[in-house]
């Protein structure tokens, strides 16, 4: 893994948030972004060279929503940068790690995304994302 891509917080209502963190970190998000298949809308702030993502459940059954009902707002997932998703994922299953889903989905801001399960993570919910190389 390459490094720290950003760190994931989920909030119960953007719209208040966004404001929030924008007094926080002193600027305000440079994207918002629907991700529909999971049932997510986010928002990303740079602090210095790190990324802070935001992420607001769209319906009930977004995993957001699940984990905002069980464990209410606060830090969701890390996320780690790779440069090949697909043999990171053999290589962490190879080490025993669960691999939520093995075939990396589109994720927000152009990345290709898998989630490790957090019982093998000791309760981090840890993500790896790839950009997505144009052409
Ligand atoms: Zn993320």
């Amino acid at each position: 893994m390459e490094k720290i891509e950003h760190i994931g917080i989920a909030v119960k209502d953007l719209e208040a948030s966004n404001p929030l963190f924008a007094k926080l970190l002193g600027v305000p998000q440079y994207k918002m972004e629907e991700v529909a298949t999971e049932g997510v809308r986010t928002s990303f702030f740079m602090s210095g060279p790190n990324k802070i993502e935001l992420l607001e459940a769209t319906n009930p059954d977004s995993p957001i929503a699940k984990f905002l009902e069980k464990k209410g707002e606060g830090i969701h997932h890390v996320a780690f940068a790779v440069d090949d998703i697909v043999s990171e994922i053999a290589r962490l299953k190879q080490e025993g790690f669960q691999i939520l889903n093995e075939t990396p989905k589109k994720g927000a801001d152009n990345k290709l995304v898998a989630f490790l399960h957090p019982k093998g993570t000791n309760g981090v919910l840890v993500e790896l994302c790839q950009e997505i190389k144009e052409g």
